[in-house]
């Protein structure tokens, strides 16, 4: 630990964001970083503390503190090396993690946290722009043959490591293009997708190889996957979206929050959308149901689009301001978070249920609702009862809504009944602890196997299944820690 004192000299300062009515005139990303001074200034605030609380919340077990004193040092080459160890791709999850790390950083007790994502952006773009993270070169090469199925954020870290240890990966992807949602979910005002290709070519480099536009259970079977290779490895993500069972759910008008971030993804990339297709919120009333970080992409596209007005509605009621008694610190904290798009401009409601939308001639026009009232938290389940408020019905006017409601899983049919993998009670792929399936030499990682999650999450699960399969193949203690 360099500065002993840096906790109480210096206060947090996070990257500076463009003024919103800036931002909204363009798809890129927004956040400008931070000299190198200011930067060693935020590194010196961490404590080093005896039990780094920063690393045991992240999903990865990043070694923070050894990298925050690093850049406060203005050792970069040696902070990336550390930043590696533990993480693949630091350059999405210093974009877009929630950075549950920060939510049980030691400082957060009675001080802004440590601006540990900050850092970790820093470190990785530093290291591009000098030339530090080149492709590594795969000295032995073990002759087993591995297929991973989705190149998600858990695909890529999965075959990111089993190709550093000497096997010989292929991808399979059934879009046209590679990195699952961080590519077609995530917006490009969070992550341009530049950062997503400057690490494939790296992964090219060093050997991993990719297929897109291969449906794995449609176009390839999977016989022909387990005979060709020595094991396969199921990351096809969570994509069978919550639906929203009321009248008029089939207006034209209304959709799921991944038929309009997709869409708008490719339009960005310049792929054409049939304009009979195309949803665009110009000049529109859009309601976002689902309150969570789906949603809130939804709100950030809307704005972009120029929408007339932006409202994003809740079921479950509004969180604290500050954490609760029965959630200290170091727990994820459940509060209120006001995204950068819920900045940009949105009303958001909380408590409210959709009872029906009605349209004219087919298209949607109205939402109707009503307001929900809950009752005391159950201590065992954390849940409270909800009802209706009587009398509280209202209707507000709506062009589009956008079904952000979560995620149910992984599609059922296809890829997994191809497999004759088990499903566990919540209908995620069941594993044992080495990433296995019921199926012997197939392994799954990722949202397929854990619900829908969060992207660290994800090359946890990928890093995981990588171990399993290594172990599997060598019959060996792993060396893929
Ligand atoms: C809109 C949205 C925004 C999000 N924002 C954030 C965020 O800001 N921060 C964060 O941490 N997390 C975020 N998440 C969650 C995060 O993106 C996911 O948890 C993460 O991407 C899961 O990674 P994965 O590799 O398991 O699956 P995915 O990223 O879903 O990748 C699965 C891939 O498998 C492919 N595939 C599926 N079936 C087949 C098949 N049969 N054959 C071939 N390929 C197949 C899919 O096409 C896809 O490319 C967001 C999620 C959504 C929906
Ligand atoms: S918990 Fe916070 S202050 Fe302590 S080592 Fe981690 S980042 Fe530094």
């Amino acid at each position: 630990m360099g500065d002993v004192t840096g906790f109480m000299k210096y206060s947090r300062e996070d990257f500076p964001k463009e003024p919103a009515a800036q931002r909204l005139k363009h798809w890129k990303e927004f956040t400008n970083s931070m000299t190198e001074e200011e930067l060693r200034r935020q590194g010196a605030r961490c404590m080093d503390c005896g039990i780094p609380f920063c690393q045991g919340g992240c999903p990865i077990g990043n070694i923070i503190p050894d990298w925050n004193d690093l850049v406060f040092r203005g050792r970069f080459p040696e902070a990336v090396e550390r930043l590696h160890k533990t993480n693949n791709f630091p350059e999405f999850t210093g974009r877009v993690c929630p950075a549950p790390c920060e939510n049980a950083c030691v400082l957060g007790i009675n001080k802004p946290a440590v601006t540990i994502k900050n850092i970790e952006l820093s470190i990785i773009e530093r290291a591009y722009e000098e030339g530090w993270v080149k492709p590594a070169f795969i000295k032995i090469r073990t002759g087993r043959r591995i297929a991973v199925v989705g190149s998600g954020p858990a695909g890529l870290a999965c075959a990111d490591q089993l190709n550093k240890a000497g096997h010989t990966v292929t991808v399979y992807e059934k879009n046209e293009s590679l990195g699952g949602l961080l590519r077609l979910g995530i917006p490009d005002f969070k992550l341009e997708k530049w950062v997503i290709d400057r690490r494939l070519k790296r992964m090219e480099e060093e050997g991993v190889k990719f297929r897109t536009r291969v449906n794995v259970g449609a176009d390839i079977g999977a016989k022909e996957l387990t005979d060709k290779y020595d094991a396969v490895v199921l990351c096809g993500g969570a994509e069978s979206p919550r639906d929203l069972s009321v009248e008029g759910r089939n207006l034209k008008g209304v959709y799921f929050a991944m038929e309009y971030l997709v869409q708008q993804n490719r339009v960005n990339a310049g792929r054409m959308v049939d304009s009979k297709s195309r949803i665009t919120a110009e000049g529109k009333n859009v309601i976002v149901l689902g309150g969570g970080d789906t949603g809130s992409d939804c709100v950030g596209t809307a704005n972009r689009q120029g929408a007339k007005s932006v409202k994003q509605f809740e079921l479950l009621a509004r969180p604290p301001k500050e954490r609760a008694v029965h959630n200290p610190w170091p727990q994820w904290a459940l509060i209120e978070r006001t995204s950068s798009s819920h900045e940009e401009g949105v009303a958001r409601d909380y408590g409210i249920m959709t009872k029906r939308l009605s349209g004219e001639g087919g298209i949607l026009k109205k939402l109707h609702a009503a307001r929900l009232e809950f009752g005391a938290q159950d201590s065992k389940t954390g849940q409270s009862p909800m009802k209706e408020v009587p009398g509280s019905e209202f209707t507000v006017d709506a062009d589009l809504v956008f079904l952000a409601l979560g995620f149910l899983g992984s599609v059922r049919g296809g890829l997994l009944a191809d497999f004759g993998v088990e499903l566990d009670t919540r209908g995620n792929v069941k594993t044992g602890k080495n990433k296995m399936t019921s199926v012997e030499g197939v392994f799954t990682a990722g949202d397929m196997t854990r619900g829908q999650s969060l992207v660290v999450w994800a090359i946890h699960e990928g890093r995981a299944a990588a171990r399993g399969v290594h172990d599997y193949l060598m019959a060996t203690t792993s060396s893929l820690r």
